[in-house]
């Protein structure tokens, strides 16, 4: 079960009826900037930022909370069956409710990227996740960001991109921003946990992370997130 809630997006400015509202996707591994990009991007246009990670975060803490074997994927089923999963969409923030509770904040942490990743190449949990996330879209402009979403979750979009970066700079970028986070880990732990998650997440049979063969590439390695950012905004607007 799911639902959305969409908060504080009715004073958003309106634009011009000629300017289209575009679904807009944006892939990537881990570390590679995608959020922190798409939340600005989505601002910046005045539309609906859609984080797809979070949801698969929010299967891993009830799969850890429930003590079930997240490998085995009846028991994760039956458990999904009984979930209500809810987003919350803010101005530019996203809360995850799981059955009614406000679990945003502890989804960050390394043994819940872990789990997610491991939930995720569960075709039930995905098949689960479909609907949710296609429902979060059904008006256009939006910004979904993801591992799937110019392939499987909408191979229709309008705009698709492919973030990507070398591991090393990935790693530290993550690194950094654990650092503001309670949990202090070593870059090590943090660089096993990625290339452990980055594995799995390329390898999985089902819904892989691969760019879609219409994705626009981007190497962020040596970029800034404004100069990413504006790169996006201008092939962004020449579509609109
Ligand atoms: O993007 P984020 O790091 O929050 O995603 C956590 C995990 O959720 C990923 O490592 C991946 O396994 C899974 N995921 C996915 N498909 C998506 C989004 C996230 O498989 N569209």
């Amino acid at each position: 079960m799911s639902t959305i809630i969409r908060k504080g997006q009715e004073s958003r400015q309106r634009p011009e009826s000629h300017v289209c509202r575009l679904l807009i996707t944006i892939d990537g591994p881990a570390g590679v900037g995608k959020s922190t990009v798409a939340k600005k991007l989505a601002a910046r246009l005045g539309y609906t930022y859609l984080d797809t990670g979070a949801l698969y975060r929010g299967v891993a803490w009830k799969v850890r909370s429930s003590n079930i074997d997240p490998g085995n994927s009846d028991q994760v089923a039956e458990l999904l069956s009984t979930t209500k999963l809810e987003l919350a969409a803010h101005e530019h923030a996203l809360s995850v409710l799981v059955d009614a509770q406000d679990v945003t904040h502890e989804l960050r942490s390394l043994d819940v990227s872990q789990l997610a990743s491991t939930v995720a190449a569960l075709p039930q949990v995905r098949h689960w996740l479909l609907p949710i996330q296609r429902n979060f879209a059904t008006e256009g402009g939006i910004v979904v960001e993801g591992r799937d979403m110019g392939t499987k979750v909408f191979p229709e979009a309008d705009v698709k991109f492919f973030l990507d970066a070398d591991p090393e700079i990935r790693f530290s970028r993550r690194y950094r921003e654990l650092q503001t986070d309670d949990q202090r880990k070593n870059l090590d732990d943090v660089r096993r946990e990625m290339t452990l998650r980055d594995d799995r997440d390329r390898s999985r049979d089902v819904s892989p992370l691969i760019p879609a063969t219409d994705a626009m590439m981007i190497d962020t390695s040596n970029l800034s997130i404004d100069q990413v950012l504006d790169h996006l905004t201008e092939v962004v607007s020449a579509r609109q």
